[in-house]
């Protein structure tokens, strides 16, 4: 275990056989199509869209998002930044867009609605973790990893002031580290 680490929440050889399911889920349910825009939204889905892409059989082209949000003052108004749009035109594409964690739905919410604006065949979300409890907004997930519960959780691509993305499995911090 990390020596940062107070309780480790999701395990490497759990999260492999996790997103080994979702590829062949996906895949199946892609099957019949030309193929999938996979559209990470960094920096925190980049681990996990990695490791996804590598298990699906169907035609895949990979496209990425940047985005923050406006801060505190915004968390209701769900007003997101886009940093780095999209490199291609999605009209008529079949959308998957991947996330790290959905909290309070506000980032996918505002995403989603202007991703629709550009006309896509379809677009579905594919999160690796989901934070029911905290949820501000309805936003459906169409593929989701885990569900975990009202914890802040780093690893696996989720950071703490950029940190512990490159951990293999996914666990919360002891209190000391937010401390110092
Ligand atoms: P939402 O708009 O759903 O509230 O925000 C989702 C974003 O907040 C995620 O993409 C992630 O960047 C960040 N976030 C939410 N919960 C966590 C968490 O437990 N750990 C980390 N590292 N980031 C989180």
């Amino acid at each position: 275990m990390h020596p940062e680490a107070k309780k480790i929440l999701v395990r490497e050889e759990d999260i492999n056989s996790r997103v080994k399911e979702l590829g062949d889920l996906i895949s199946r349910d892609y099957r019949d199509t030309d193929g999938l825009l996979v559209v990470g939204i960094l920096k925190g889905a980049v681990i996990f869209m990695a490791d996804l892409v590598r298990q699906l059989t169907i035609p895949v082209k990979l496209d990425f998002m940047a985005v923050s949000s406006y801060g505190k003052a915004s968390e209701s108004s769900g007003v997101v930044r886009i940093l780095k749009d999209l490199e291609h035109n999605i009209q008529g594409k079949h959308l998957l867009i991947v996330e790290d964690i959905v909290d309070t739905g506000l980032t996918l919410k505002y995403l989603k609605e202007n991703l629709e604006t550009r006309g896509p065949a379809s677009l579905k979300i594919c999160t690796l973790l989901d934070k029911p409890a905290r949820r501000k907004v309805n936003v459906e997930v169409n593929y989701n990893g885990f569900i975990i519960g009202d914890e802040f959780v780093v690893g696996y691509g989720l950071d703490y002031n950029e940190r512990y993305r490159n951990e293999k499995s996914i666990f919360i911090l002891k209190p000391e580290v937010y401390a110092s």
